[in-house]
């Protein structure tokens, strides 16, 4: 099977996860922080909090934004469930926006008009999250403007998304939002086994999120109720949890940073390869929209509806790992055992049907991709 996506371990990788595995420090180690100056580096944000995934890291960064019962958290229909789930572990209400069809990220218009009726019932968000959706950022600018107007916090979701720019800079650099969360999960564009990293620009917020990431304690004197009793002292000065990451997670993670211009140019280079292969077919390919640029995690096209399972089975029979995403959140059976209902997303509801994602990832072979032409343009033919 042609997997949908699959991570590149080099020797390099290798060594340097055997070194922390020689070293004295397995976990709280230098590899650490090594790492988190290596993504903030790369993103140009000024501080980078490294956790044992993403969705930590979203809980954390929902957290240190002040979101608790009461509160409510917006975000996208089409991503996984952990982008919405966040709201949920705080205690907050969770509510959804709707899709541009084309970029199938979060619509700047249906955001817009839902503020609007929200100001007037008074059920403004206190946080919303747009995520970059295959990789191509959101239109920050608008979000960001929208979020002065009405007050609330932007957290982006790039998990897809490390490696991209936006406007001429990395997606990571905070300039529209107050924190942006990367995964390093084996799928993603660079990975650390199991990993996330949220960075931000606020010392504050960052300082919050590094106290909740593990247990709510502090050795810094600064932060104590009273002065430290000794060398041994440590004050747990909120209530945190163990999202940390590992210095053997943090080690592969460096080394693979070493290569993520490398990853995101192949992608985009396979991504050009489908768009310019798939252009005569009777199929939706997915919208470059501009002044930005994706780090293509994910290739995901549309056929119709009615066609979507014929095909999806015919290219899986052809050894194609052909996945899709996503099943729009609000319609998974736990967020409609919250009232959540088919009807109320359209555009969402109507990706959910047709989405389907073609394999793209570095070790993608010209003979692989062959395969998956060939099959996706005769699956298509026949449906
Ligand atoms: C993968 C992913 C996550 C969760 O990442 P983990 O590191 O697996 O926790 C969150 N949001 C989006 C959009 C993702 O694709």
């Amino acid at each position: 099977m042609i997997p949908y996506g699959r991570q590149d371990v080099t020797d390099d990788d290798i060594d340097a996860v055997v070194e922390v595995l020689r070293s004295d420090f397995l976990t709280q180690g230098p590899a650490i922080p090594r790492f988190e100056r290596a993504v903030a580096a790369s993103c140009g944000a000024v501080y980078a909090v490294a956790t044992n995934s993403a969705t930590s890291a979203l809980h954390i960064a929902c957290l240190a934004l002040g979101l608790g019962p009461g509160d409510r958290l917006w975000t996208t229909p089409i991503t996984f469930v952990a982008s919405a789930n966040c709201g949920i572990y705080c205690g907050a209400q969770v509510d959804f926006v709707d899709i541009d069809p084309q970029t199938y990220n979060l619509s700047v218009e249906h955001l817009a008009t839902k503020l609007e009726s929200a100001e007037f019932l008074g059920t403004l968000p206190k946080v919303v999250v747009p995520v970059h959706m295959c990789g191509q950022p959101c239109d920050m600018e608008a979000i960001h403007a929208l979020g002065q107007r009405y007050g609330f916090r932007i957290i982006e979701d790039a998990s897809h998304a490390i490696g991209a720019s936006y406007k001429d800079e990395p997606v990571g650099n905070c300039r529209y939002s107050d924190i942006t969360v990367f995964s390093f999960h084996p799928v993603k564009i660079v990975t650390t086994g199991e990993g996330g990293v949220a960075v931000t620009n606020d010392a504050k917020l960052a300082a919050d999120m590094a106290l909740l990431r593990s247990h709510g304690i502090t050795r810094d004197a600064a932060r104590m109720t009273h002065a430290p009793e000794g060398p041994w002292y440590y004050q747990q000065i909120a209530l945190g949890y163990n999202y940390r990451m590992t210095d053997i997670q943090a080690a592969l993670g460096s080394s693979q940073m070493s290569r993520l211009a490398e990853y995101v140019a192949r992608r985009e280079a396979l991504a050009l390869q489908y768009d310019i292969r798939l252009a005569q077919l009777p199929v939706q390919l997915p919208k470059r929209a501009g002044n930005r640029s994706s780090a293509w995690h994910l290739y995901v096209v549309r056929v119709s509806a009615s066609e979507r399972l014929t095909v999806f089975n015919a290219m899986r029979s052809a050894g194609v790992g052909v996945n899709v995403h996503y099943t729009p959140v609000h319609l998974q059976p736990y967020y409609r055992q919250l009232g959540f209902a088919p009807g109320r997303f359209p555009n969402a509801e109507a990706h959910g049907t047709e989405a389907i994602t073609l394999p793209l990832h570095p070790g993608l072979s010209t003979a692989d991709m062959d395969v998956v032409v060939a099959t996706l343009a005769q699956a298509v033919k026949a449906g």
